[in-house]
Order: C-alpha cells, then sequence, then structure tokens
C-alpha cells in the first residue's frame, strides 16, 4: 500500500508499547451478578464500576488498567453480544449491576436507548469534549471513538479517478465488482441510515437496488473478509471500516501484508457530503449502582490518555479533536466526514433495515 512506509508502522508500534508499560495493572475480569446490596442501597460504597461491553478489543483492557491505575475504581467487565447485553440489563431490572453499557455502532446505542436501559447524566467534561454530532441530544449516550467507512479498492483493476461517491457504486460499470457484507450488519445499516438522511427514502432505495445489482457475490463474512476479497480479486470494490486495513497493516502476519499490498483506500464524497462516520460509545445504565464511578469512567475515556489508548489499540479515530489517530491511520489521508448527527443514523434503523430488504440485500 502506498501510503504506509514500514518505518512509520515500526514508530506506531513502539508507542503503543510505552503505553502498555505505563498501564500495566491487571484488570480484574469477573462477573458480578451478585453485587445486590449496592443495588439495594441504589448507592455503593465499593470501589467499581460493572462494565457491559460488547467492544471485543484486547486493547480494551489497557485503558480499564489505565483509569483502575488513576482512580483506585475497578473495572468489571462483562462481555457479551450487544442484543445479550441490552437484554440483560432489560431482565436484571431493578437490580441489575450494570453501570455502563459500552458497545459499537450508534445503531446499538439508540436500540439501548430505545429499551430504556440507560439514563440521561450531568457531566460538563463529556460536554465539553465530545462534538455535539456524536453525543444523544439527552446525555443517555457518547460517543467514544469514531469509525470511517469507506471505499476500498484494488489498484490494479481500478483507477482511483474512476471513484467519487458511495452512489457511484451503484453506476452499470460496476456490475458483479462490489463486495459488501450483509444487511444484518448494523454498519451497512447505519450507512443506508445516514444515505436516508442525506437523500431521503427513493433516492436512497433506488441507490441499494444498484449496488446490490453489482454484487460479486452474496455477502458474506465481515469487513477484514470484503478487503481479503479485493485483495483477492474477487471484487473490484468494498465498503469496510478504516480500522479494519489499520489492523491488517500493522499485522506482522505475512498473509495480511500481502493483502495490504493489493488494496488502497478511498474516502468518499469529499465533493459532497463527506465520508460516512459511525461511532462506538458508552451510556451510564438506568439502575447503575455505582453511578458516580460510571460517570468517573466515561469522563477517563475522553481524557486525553485514553483517547490516545483508543487510537492506538484499535485504530479507531478519537473522538477529542485534540487527540490524533495513531500514524498508521493518519497515513490513510486526511478526509472530509460527513458532518450529520449520528443520532439519525439510530432513528432512521428500521427504515434503513426495511429499504435494504426491499431491495434484495441478503
Ligand atoms: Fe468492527
Amino acid at each position: 500500500m502506498k501510503f504506509c512506509s514500514r518505518s512509520s508502522v515500526a514508530v506506531a508500534l513502539s508507542a503503543i508499547a510505552m503505553g502498555a508499560i505505563a498501564a500495566c495493572s491487571p484488570t480484574t475480569s469477573q462477573d458480578t451478578t451478585n453485587s445486590t446490596d449496592a443495588a439495594d442501597s441504589g448507592d455503593s460504597t465499593e470501589a467499581v464500576v460493572n462494565l457491559y461491553s460488547s467492544r471485543h478489543y484486547d486493547s480494551d483492557d489497557e485503558l480499564y488498567a489505565a483509569f483502575t491505575e488513576e482512580t483506585g475504581i475497578e473495572v468489571n467487565l462483562i462481555e457479551g453480544k450487544e442484543e445479550e447485553l441490552i437484554e440483560r440489563i432489560k431482565s436484571e431490572g431493578d437490580n441489575s449491576p450494570a453501570d455502563v453499557l459500552m458497545t459499537v455502532d450508534v445503531g446499538n446505542l439508540w436500540r439501548a436507548q430505545e429499551a430504556g436501559i440507560l439514563q440521561p447524566i450531568e457531566s460538563e467534561a463529556l460536554t465539553t469534549a465530545i462534538p455535539t454530532n456524536f453525543r444523544d441530544d439527552a446525555n443517555e449516550w457518547f460517543a467514544l471513538t469514531k469509525r470511517a467507512r469507506v471505499i476500498i479498492y484494488n489498484p490494479d483493476e481500478v483507477d482511483p479517478s474512476e471513484l467519487s461517491t458511495y452512489e457511484a457504486l451503484a453506476a452499470p460499470e460496476w456490475a458483479g465488482r462490489v463486495c459488501i457484507r450483509s444487511s444484518s450488519n448494523i454498519y451497512n445499516q447505519s450507512l443506508v441510515a445516514a444515505k436516508i438522511a442525506e437523500l431521503g427514502e427513493d433516492k436512497t432505495l433506488a441507490w441499494i437496488e444498484g449496488v446490490v445489482a453489482n454484487f460479486a457475490r452474496e455477502p458474506e463474512g465481515n469487513d477484514t473478509a470484503q478487503i481479503q476479497a479485493v485483495a483477492s480479486g474477487v471484487c473490484d470494490v468494498a465498503i469496510a471500516n478504516t480500522y479494519y486495513v489499520g489492523r491488517l497493516m500493522r499485522s506482522e502476519d505475512p498473509a495480511d501484508q500481502d493483502v495490504v499490498s493489493n488494496i488502497a483506500v478511498f474516502f468518499p464524497n469529499q465533493e459532497s457530503g463527506g465520508a460516512h462516520v459511525n461511532i462506538s460509545g458508552a451510556g451510564v445504565a438506568v439502575n447503575a449502582p455505582n453511578k458516580e464511578n460510571a460517570i468517573a469512567f466515561l469522563e477517563f475515556l475522553v481524557t486525553p490518555e485514553a483517547q490516545q489508548l483508543f487510537a492506538d489499540g484499535n485504530n479507531e479515530y478519537p473522538v477529542v479533536e485534540s487527540v490524533t489517530a495513531n500514524e498508521v491511520v493518519r497515513n490513510l489521508g486526511d478526509f472530509k466526514a460527513s458532518d450529520l448527527n449520528v443520532e439519525q443514523y439510530g432513528e432512521l434503523n428500521p427504515k434503513a433495515v426495511q429499504l435494504m430488504d426491499k431491495a434484495g440485500w441478503k
């Protein structure tokens, strides 16, 4: 890949190693379904925060360790799929030990909010650090990172001058050349929701019908699989999140390096609304027994130290504007991001799912 030199990868990796040394205390990882004393009193004196997270990145452990080191508050991590965690908090009800729900994609945060399992909080640190379009206006959830969903192309088959927008991938010249994961994937649902917000329903339906007609294969696999499919010639273009590219670029596996050498990244819609940006984020659970600790935890996650750990650990874009992405991701290039309020992607999610179904997007 032309914009990534080996030396830049080495610099980024050594920066992570330094971060790891600074935050090396162990993270407690245990289930805490028996902390009903705290729930009963409504206000715990325990120095813990019970974190329900669907983020499955090992690098997040470094963040929790850094928080514990700084505050003395232990992080009890309960991991699961987003739907399972939302259901669990709902069914635990008043006795739920959940303090914080952390998940990827604003669509999931919106579903949690709709399910009534989050509560509004007051935090000047959060509202100051996070731009308005990346947090709920009722303060029930907040973005912690940003992810750009972009076009990946095979430079042997596609000249970047042929690329322009997401919408243009519906044109007949892309017939049999497009890879993208299934319509059950919330990243795609949010992308379609963003287009509904920009273009309206009719134009969005026509767009996705065109894209579906251009599929190189039935949707299969995650974003990494789409990038691999471009590299191996199954398709010429794909849509994927940039952190999957960053992960491959920083991998020492020769197979991953081979993939990286056969693809390039294109930021679409630079002359129009900007590239689609989604978030990963969190909110305080509605019956949080350790509410103060939960707020302290969220506030920690938007400090420059934590934002840097997010950026280096999972190659995401920091939500706090003063913190920069890691060098590998920065080398993908500057780009114009959509400034839509991401809250709309949640609100328009049911409509997006309906249109994708109508368009025959499997
Ligand atoms: Fe992902």
